[in-house]
């Protein structure tokens, strides 16, 4: 792949190897295993696999090879290893660089399953974890020890779009010699250059913008080779998160397309978090391209656009946030997000429901809050459903 192509051209070229019949579109290797000419080129492939030598599906296919290094050029990493979920992602990156003695600062606002890992899963094998407001770099400076390995963050969080000053908690971070790995799934690949700004490794959901048609999931961890293909790949590849080779042609098509996707997406959001701002109805929208979002100059400067999700806050609590959700005639209510069609979802309710309540209202998950993932459908269409669903939802006060 050429160093200097743009990324629209990067994510239609990037990667691609060719068969033998030299065909246009991706080829579905569907294959485990791959076929030795003799026992002695067995021999030579399990002592050092060369570049484009395969042994067993676990540890690399070509198909899932094409997905890796598309992902990682547009990201501008070394590497990139593709893992079965954004989980599987989360979880390969964590375990495979921590190690029972070691101190771990991570940010508190987290997708629920990477908080259930750093909570649950670290402590069991001797890791400390200490939980900061990601948003605030003095809570960090305050965290950080010499035995500190990692910190960790979601660089936009979910559901209430805190900003983390990624370039900021480098400096922080690598002032005690601590790697920096960052959740880029609200970010989304296409605004993030995380890499750049301090991060040592980025990993992603693939199901969310890099699928972005709710088929499959996936997800990737990315950084500088020695880690990727060092600590990451020997964790992964021996403890079973490979990413399948189905899955990994429905992503390389997904990344066709989602230069495409992800800008209409986002400029669908601004679109929304404008006119939905001030609306009688909401006691607040949360949106980084708003001025009003607290973090807005960063946003801008981190990412220059707001991403695909807004948030907002119902008035009239769960009753009302249910009457809204029941009267959506466009909008899906569902859970994932990044998806071509647009998805609403009550975090207090379903993806964070079982959070304590005085964690809710320290992270500002209320009876009353919508995430809404916006898809590639009419803005104007969307945005007569979601006023009207309001109106109705609370009475016609909105
Ligand atoms: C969805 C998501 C994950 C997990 O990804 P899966 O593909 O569902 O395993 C991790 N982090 C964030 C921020 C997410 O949104």
């Amino acid at each position: 792949m050429s160093n200097d192509w743009n990324s629209r051209t990067k994510l239609v070229h990037g990667g691609i190897r060719r068969s033998q019949y030299n065909e246009v579109s991706e080829a579905l290797f569907l294959t485990q295993g791959f076929v030795y000419d003799n026992a002695e080129q067995a021999e030579a492939r399990f002592l050092e696999a060369g570049p484009d030598e395969f042994i067993y599906a676990r540890y690399g296919n070509p198909t899932v090879a094409m997905f890796e290094d598309r992902i990682a050029g547009l990201e501008g990493a070394e590497d990139a290893f593709a893992c079965a979920s954004g989980m599987a992602a989360v979880q390969g990156a964590l375990m495979a660089l921590l190690k029972a003695g070691d101190h771990v600062v991570a940010a508190r606002a987290l997708f629920g399953s990477c908080l259930f890992i750093l909570e649950n899963i670290l402590p069991k094998f001797g890791v400390e974890v200490t939980l900061v407001d990601g948003t605030d770099l003095e809570a960090w400076r305050a965290a950080v020890r010499e035995d500190t390995r990692l910190c960790f963050f979601e660089s936009m969080s979910n559901p209430t779009l805190e900003i983390v000053d990624i370039a900021g908690v480098a400096e922080i971070a690598h002032a005690v010699g601590a790697l920096v790995v960052s959740d880029n799934v609200f970010s989304t690949p296409i605004y993030s250059d995380a890499i750049a700004q301090g991060a040592d490794i980025v990993t992603y959901s693939a199901t969310k913008h890099i699928d972005g048609q709710g088929r499959v999931l996936g997800g990737v961890i990315l950084g500088p080779k020695e880690i990727i293909r060092g600590p990451i790949e020997a964790f992964m590849k021996h403890t079973g998160g490979a990413l399948s080779p189905f899955n990994a042609w429905v992503l390389l098509k997904g990344l066709e397309t989602m230069d495409l996707r992800v800008r209409a997406q986002t400029a669908t959001a601004q679109h929304l978090a404008e006119k939905l701002e001030g609306n009688p109805a909401l006691s607040r929208v949360i949106y980084p391209g708003l001025a009003s979002h607290a973090q807005h100059d960063l946003a801008m400067r981190q990412l220059g656009a707001g991403g695909t999700v807004l948030s907002f806050d119902i008035r009239g609590g769960r009753e009302a946030a249910f009457a809204f959700l029941n009267l959506l005639e466009i909008a899906v209510i569902s859970n994932n997000l990044g998806d071509a069609k647009t998805i609403a979802t009550p975090p207090a309710f379903t993806t964070h429901q079982r959070l304590p309540d005085d964690q809710k209202q320290i992270l500002g998950i209320t009876p009353g809050l919508i995430r809404l993932s916006c898809g590639l459908e009419d803005p104007q269409d969307l945005l007569r459903d979601l006023e009207a669903a309001l109106e109705h939802a609370t009475g016609g006060q909105g």
